[in-house]
């Protein structure tokens, strides 16, 4: 991209739209979806890679604007990867983030399998024609009580691999050295280079 062209991130969840924004260089303008007062779309896909390919063609058509779209979310092992595509629903339909993670540590109580991992489907529509996604994956547990107050979402519940502290204890930069979207956002990066695209 040129500098001071703007690049559109479609979300409208204000703790990606902060984390995502962090990630691209400082050189490029960036502008969410909420101030052009355009809707999210519904996310009708059955995968991370439908949904965020599905949001970017969406916000690029409503803007015209190259516009980058991720879809993201928890997968627990013993709950059939569930709520997977379904994190942000289920949040909603239980009234808070808090209350979902209180049911899902009520649900696996007793499991010793805690196994669990946040994938990133990033998703970048750079014309009509053109769209590439990348996805990241980072492993690690779900805890045994809510753990720290940082971060969104779930990041209380998840505690990464090779790691005593879960996301909702450490900070926002330090999250980003390793969770999923900064690891889908550098696989993303290559491929734009090989398209001589910089973001
Ligand atoms: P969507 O991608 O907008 O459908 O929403 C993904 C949902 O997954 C978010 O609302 C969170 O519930 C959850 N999620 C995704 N990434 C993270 C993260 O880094 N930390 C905590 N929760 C996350």
């Amino acid at each position: 991209m040129k500098k001071n062209e703007l690049l559109l991130i479609g979300t409208h969840n204000d703790g990606k739209f902060r984390e995502i924004s962090k990630l691209i260089s400082k050189k490029i303008k960036k502008i969410s979806p909420k101030s052009l007062k355009i809707k999210a779309p519904r996310e009708t896909g059955k995968t991370f890679r439908s949904n965020s390919e599905l949001k970017a063609n969406y916000f690029y058509k409503k803007s015209k604007l190259i516009s980058l779209s991720d879809d993201s979310g928890l997968e627990i092992s013993v709950l059939k990867k569930k709520p997977g595509i379904y994190s942000a629903r289920w949040a909603k339909r239980s009234g808070s983030f808090k209350k979902a993670m209180l049911k899902i540590l009520k649900k696996i109580k007793d499991k010793k399998n805690r196994r669990a991992r946040f994938i990133c489907s990033l998703s970048i529509k750079l014309n009509k024609k053109k769209i590439i996604t990348s996805i990241g994956i980072v492993d690690g547990n779900i805890s045994y009580k809510m753990l720290g107050n940082k971060g969104f979402g779930y990041d209380p519940i998840f505690i990464p691999k090779n790691s005593k502290l879960s996301f909702g204890q450490i900070s926002t930069s330090k999250k980003m050295k390793i969770d999923h979207r900064s690891r889908a956002f550098k696989k993303l990066k290559n491929k734009l280079k090989f398209n001589k695209f910089f973001i």
